[in-house]
């Protein structure tokens, strides 16, 4: 299957890397919809803005999950460092990401490559006034005893900048991946059930333009039957191999 997805990446120079919560399930954090997935365990449907707005409770075991989740001090996988030795080659247009885990950052991808679809969880903002007070200092109010740290400037509710069911994607990032996928000439899923919109229009709309989509998950995806090559296989493996294999004479990681 490898060998299929090799030969359809052959000569792409314009790649575009879509990337959901599979691909860092092997840095300890699990992702929605996988066999050991979230989704088994919490109700989507209590993941709303509205509900984080007006339900204190919700806030305080919300910055219970945050300040205790393996994302916290999750490192990146050699599927990470795979997508940014590619990137290295000049071959990448852009790597568009569902995940808030920050961890394709952390592997060396250049911060202006990167669209972050739905935000990062180490980022904070206050949603009356924009402030965005330091991940640590509100972690360190957390953890002296303030179960729902609010806002030094203004008093109001502070909220990680993770996109919620309900919550706008951010315009800017929703543009500049719409420009990623326009310029792009192939398009590399990894890890990711292509379920969730509007995330999952960014890879299809390469296919619509003609270009050759190739997934790399493990399990099915919503849209296998519009891809070139299916690779059904671990990222952590599957990743580094392909790059080596389109890069030969480069240094793995
Ligand atoms: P998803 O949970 O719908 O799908 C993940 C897919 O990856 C599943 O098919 C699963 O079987 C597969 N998978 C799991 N481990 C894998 C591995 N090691 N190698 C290859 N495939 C593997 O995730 P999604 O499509 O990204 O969409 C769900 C939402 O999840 C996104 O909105 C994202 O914001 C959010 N999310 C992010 C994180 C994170 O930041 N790491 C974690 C959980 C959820």
């Amino acid at each position: 299957m490898i060998d299929h997805a090799v030969s359809v990446l052959a000569g792409r120079t314009d790649i575009l890397v879509f990337t959901g919560a599979g691909i860092s399930t092997e840095s300890g954090i699990p992702d929605f919809r996988g066999p050991k997935g979230i989704w088994k365990r919490v109700d989507p449907a209590d993941y709303t803005y509205d509900r984080y707005v007006s339900d204190p409770d919700f806030r305080v075991n919300t910055w219970g999950r945050r300040f205790s989740s393996p994302l916290l001090d999750a490192a990146p996988n050699d599927a990470h460092y795979a997508v940014t030795r590619l990137w290295e080659t000049g071959r990448v247009v852009g790597c568009v990401t569902q995940n808030i885990d920050g961890l394709h950052a952390a592997a060396g991808l250049d911060l202006s490559s990167i669209v972050e679809l739905h935000g990062n969880a180490h980022h904070i903002h206050c949603i009356a006034c924009g402030d965005e007070p330091q991940f640590d200092e509100v972690a360190q109010r957390w953890a002296s005893g303030t179960a729902d740290p609010q806002c030094l400037r203004c008093g109001g509710i502070l909220k990680t900048k993770v996109v919620y069911f309900g919550e706008e994607l951010p315009p800017q990032a929703i543009s500049r991946a719409w420009d990623m996928a326009e310029r792009a000439d192939a398009v590399i899923v990894i890890g990711s059930t292509l379920s969730v919109y509007p995330a999952a229009f960014i890879p299809l709309a390469v296919i619509e333009s003609g270009n050759p989509m190739v997934i790399i998950n493990q399990g099915p995806t919503d849209h296998d039957f519009r891809a070139a090559a299916i690779v059904n296989g671990a990222a952590g493996s599957v990743v580094p191999e392909l790059v080596g294999r389109l890069t030969p004479g480069l240094t793995q990681h």
